[in-house]
């Protein structure tokens, strides 16, 4: 196919000027004759694109400087228990805040290391909008409040941050990290797995407030401490190198777009194009209530069984891949990160209207 617009969840769509980077660099990086994959984690080549990644980043999302920012790997899902292993030691009760499957997921996990509380929550009405964090329910003593500020499978976002006044509020912000302005200092940790926002698979980002680290469980094991990571510069053993690497090309990118006040205007343009366009249809029904909706991930549906299997076939004969809704959710689902263009959103509102015509 000469041209497709990829609305995959994740692995996700990359901006092309670094693919076209990644590209020109990928036999021979910068006169070192060697691949960014083929180098030393302990060169020198590395160590800048390490340092700049970061940088980068703190630029960014503006990261205040008692934060540490860490390079892991294990995914998102490893963070549900490494999370855990590190900050819920003290009273060792944490409030998860239950919006989707992922949170599910976290809490699940977490409770193999204390007493997690599911006061608030979007069950009731299969995660179809984001409750309201309502701290006044709560324990005052908890060690933090987990959050999904988006949940890429059911389409939510958290309308506003909650101020969780002394009790660390922890983000899993895998779907919408640097979409989106978020004030890091109201927040403990964020992590972010970078499939999705950020780069290729393998890596995971997390922010840590630094006076987070440093009281693990008993017996943690080495590498799921986060003190290993912030006192190694996240170069403790081998991290993965080329995806840190990429990542740095996307916040260069990024920046260069106008950093995340340009994106989050352009992804608000992209999003409202769409929903706009399913809030008229006759035939496209939005699942998620406004005032929920996700930015970057836009689950839809029609009709019928039979009519969405024809619209995600026929999507994907014009170059709109990826449209399949998750199989938890049914129909189709538009996942428009950063790196979606505004056309690519622009192709797939013309395609649901010609399909909504020849359907009626
Ligand atoms: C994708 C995703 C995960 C899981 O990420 P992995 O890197 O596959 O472990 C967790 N949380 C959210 C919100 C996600 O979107």
């Amino acid at each position: 196919m000469e041209e497709v617009y990829n609305f995959s969840a994740g692995p996700a769509v990359l901006p092309q000027e670094v693919k076209s980077i990644v590209q020109e660099e990928l036999a021979n990086y910068r006169q070192t004759g060697m691949s960014v994959m083929e180098m030393s984690h302990r060169s020198n080549p590395f160590q800048d694109i390490i340092d700049e990644a970061e940088a980068l980043l703190r630029e960014l999302m503006n990261i205040p400087d008692n934060y540490h920012v860490l390079f892991l790997q294990g995914g998102a899902s490893l963070q549900f228990s490494m999370l855990p292993m590190n900050l819920l030691t003290k009273h060792k009760k944490a409030e998860y805040v239950l919006t989707g499957s992922w949170s599910v997921k976290a809490a699940k996990e977490a409770e193999k290391f204390g007493d997690i509380t599911t006061k608030i929550s979007s069950n009731d009405k299969n995660f179809t909008y984001y409750p309201t964090v309502d701290l006044t329910t709560l324990s005052t003593d908890l060690d933090y409040i987990h959050i999904t500020t988006n949940n890429t499978i059911e389409g939510t976002v958290i309308p506003s941050i909650p101020d969780t006044k002394q009790i660390p509020l922890v983000a899993d912000m895998s779907s919408n990290i640097l979409s989106e302005h978020y004030d890091v200092s109201k927040f403990g940790l964020i992590y972010a797995g970078a499939q999705k926002n950020i780069g290729p698979a393998g890596l995971t980002i997390a922010i840590v407030r630094e006076d987070l680290i440093g009281s693990p469980i008993e017996n943690c094991p080495t590498l799921l401490n986060y003190e290993t990571y912030s006192k190694n510069q996240s170069l403790y053993n081998t991290p993965p190198t080329f995806s840190i690497y990429v990542a740095k090309l996307v916040f260069e990118w990024l920046k260069q777009k106008g950093g995340i006040a340009a994106i989050e205007k352009t992804n608000r343009q992209k999003a409202g194009m769409l929903y706009d366009f399913i809030d008229q249809s006759k035939l496209f029904h939005s699942l998620v209530k406004p005032g929920s909706r996700s930015l970057m991930n836009i689950p839809f549906t029609a009709e019928s069984d039979e009519l969405n299997a024809a619209f995600i076939k026929q999507a994907g004969e014009k170059g709109l891949v990826n449209l399949k809704g998750h199989r938890s959710v049914g129909g189709m689902r538009a996942s428009i990160y950063n790196a979606m263009p505004v056309k690519g959103v622009q192709a797939l509102i013309d395609f649901m209207e010609s399909f909504e015509k020849a359907n009626k």
